[in-house]
C-alpha cells in the first residue's frame, strides 16, 4: 500500500477557519434546490463549509 498521507492536510473552511469534519458531506447542488443542509465546496480557492456556503448564497439571492 502507498496511499498519500492526508491526515496532517485536514482542508479548513477559507471563510471560518473551521477544520472540515471526516463526516462532511461534499457539497451537492441538490441540497440547495430540497433544502437541505449544504455539504462542504472545494473550490480552486480553497473550501468553504456549509453555513458559510449557505450564507454565500444567501448574499448572492440579495437577501
Ligand atoms: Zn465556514
Amino acid at each position: 500500500m502507498n496511499r498519500p498521507t492526508i491526515s496532517e492536510n485536514v482542508p479548513t473552511c477559507v471563510e471560518c477557519g473551521v477544520e472540515r469534519p471526516k463526516q462532511a458531506k461534499d457539497y451537492n447542488p441538490m441540497q440547495a434546490i430540497i433544502g437541505a443542509e449544504l455539504g462542504w465546496y472545494s473550490g480552486s480557492d480553497g473550501e468553504l463549509c456549509g453555513p458559510c456556503l449557505s450564507a454565500l448564497m444567501r448574499m448572492a439571492n440579495g437577501r
